[in-house]
């Protein structure tokens, strides 16, 4: 049985100090595919002190050199992504359309960090004053395991990019992927330190990372109730933190939209990354007066969702990565029948002849109100609530009540129309007539979404201290 025991300390593979192991299981047939050793507190105080003393040169580097070194990180990863695209199949069960697509967004995050390098000028006057953009210091990088290799890359990018060296605690749920990740990272020839890894639990890592003083900054991706942890620890030493967390993104309808079209591309959208995605837009908002019509077409479009195994490139929905988020998912539509919502596609228990995987069936409610519980919590899981309007007013009432505010959606035959509506919407990131992607702009939430942004000129300022030299 393969075992994973190192962390990345320093520039070497070094063999972690704990005895307890994770056991990494296959959740498309619960087989298991290998075992982690969990880091300890002293392998991560290793880690941390090898990334403050890198930072001392780093920090001091050139635009140029960042960029060398960004480029050399891209051509490395570039060269597994085959290898890493099947690790993430078998050991997180993401279909094989989502982790080609997300290996995408791993390798295009070196291109955008050196745009965004290339144009950034660290130099500027406010006043008459000097103002230099100075790295903010070691950061720690705590990531989920939902995009894992693409949260690592992004993170580590743009600490790269601002001359911050970093210490990294992943998902130990993504130890396969993260040892490729690493191996890839070595074979960039990296400053000694620059980057360093313990896999390890949130409760010993994650929270040595928050407590450290040698540690000025955290990025953290996962949920909220983490997050709020993460932001309480990191206060003491008032670190700087940017928290990306969770979301329950409305899709708005509105009543000029052509439904045949939009409606199907609302109920594949909810069920991205089989439903275990930040920006999922799991509440669909439509007309009251459209609701019967809104239902027949969700229905039919729910049909075409194949549940499937990862591997098989017809899936549009894998395994959830889990057991435990299985069960959570399992919870959320008792309580939706609980609650009163009608059932409209899917429910409980697994598709069939998927009983080996955390399988869950593609799950539509309808005539859901906005107070219950699956409208106001994140499932994280192929679960889509459908939820009518009276007018525009209530849809935008009705989508910014919610304590979330990550990502929004519009539907309109109107484009002024849907600006109009997108600028009452609290949601850092709203996406008109469509679903897309832009690496350079602002990512990150309002409200209890997260603080701080990440991608592009506002990303890599987040890992920037202003300096005022006044002469
Ligand atoms: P968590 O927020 O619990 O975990 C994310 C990362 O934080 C993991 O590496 C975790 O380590 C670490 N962590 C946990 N506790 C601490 C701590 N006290 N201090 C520092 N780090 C810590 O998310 P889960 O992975 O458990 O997922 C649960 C829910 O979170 C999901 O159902 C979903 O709602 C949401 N989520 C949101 C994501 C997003 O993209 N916004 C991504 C993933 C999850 P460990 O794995 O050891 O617990």
């Amino acid at each position: 049985m393969k075992r994973i025991d190192k962390a990345y300390i320093n520039g070497e593979f070094v063999t972690l100090h704990g005895n307890d192991v994770f056991d990494l299981i296959n959740p498309s047939n619960h087989q298991k595919i290998a075992e982690v050793v969990l880091g300890t507190e002293q392998d991560t105080i290793a880690a941390i002190a090898a990334a403050k003393a890198a930072f001392k040169t780093f920090s001091k580097t050139t635009v140029e050199e960042r960029i060398a070194i960004l480029e050399r990180l891209k051509a490395e990863v570039s060269k597994r992504q085959e290898d890493l695209i099947e690790v993430m199949i078998q050991e997180y069960g993401g279909t094989r359309k989502f982790c080609e697509m997300s290996m995408q967004f791993t390798v295009s995050a070196f291109d955008s960090t050196i745009a965004t390098l290339r144009s950034y000028d660290f130099q500027r006057i406010a006043g008459e004053t000097l103002v230099q953009m100075t790295p903010v210091g070691v950061v720690g990088i705590i990531t989920p395991w939902n995009a894992s290799n693409s949260f690592i890359c992004g993170k580590f990018a743009t600490a790269i990019a601002a001359g911050c060296t970093v210490v990294v605690k992943p998902s130990e749920m993504s130890a396969s992927q993260t040892e490729i990740l690493l191996e890839c990272f070595h074979a960039a020839d990296l400053p000694k330190g620059l980057f360093n890894l313990v896999n390890g639990l949130g409760s010993t890592v994650g929270a040595t990372i928050t407590a450290h003083p040698a540690i000025a900054k955290i990025s953290f991706t996962g949920s909220t109730i983490t997050g709020k942890l993460i932001a309480k620890g990191a206060v003491d030493s008032m670190k700087r933190v940017t928290l990306e967390l969770g979301g329950k993104s409305p899709n708005i309808i509105l009543e000029d939209a052509d439904l045949e079209k939009v409606i199907p591309m609302a109920v594949f959208g909810a069920y991205m990354n089989s439903g275990q995605a930040c920006v999922a837009p799991t509440r669909l908002l439509v007309p009251k007066s459209k609701l019967a019509e809104v239902n027949a077409i969700a229905k039919a479009a729910a049909a075409q969702v194949q549940v499937g195994l990862p591997t098989d490139t017809a899936s549009h929905v894998g395994p959830m990565v889990s057991e435990k988020q299985y069960e959570r998912v399992q919870r959320y539509i008792q309580l939706g029948l609980d609650e009163g919502a009608e059932l409209l596609a899917g429910g409980l228990g697994k598709p069939e002849g998927l009983e080996d995987g955390n399988f869950v069936k593609a799950t539509i409610f309808t005539g859901v109100n906005n107070a219950m519980r699956i409208a106001q919590e994140e499932i994280f899981g192929p679960v889509l609530s459908i939820i009518p309007f009276e007018d525009e007013d209530d849809a935008i009432a009705i989508a910014n009540d919610t304590n979330y505010g990550l990502a929004a959606y519009i539907s309109s035959g109107d484009e002024e129309r849907a600006l109009r509506v997108a600028a009452q919407i609290d949601a850092g990131r709203v996406n008109i007539n469509g679903f897309k992607h832009d690496p350079l702009a602002p990512f990150g939430g309002f409200k209890q979404s997260g603080i701080g942004r990440e991608y592009g000129t506002y990303g890599l300022e987040a890992y920037l201290e202003p300096k005022a030299i006044l002469i």
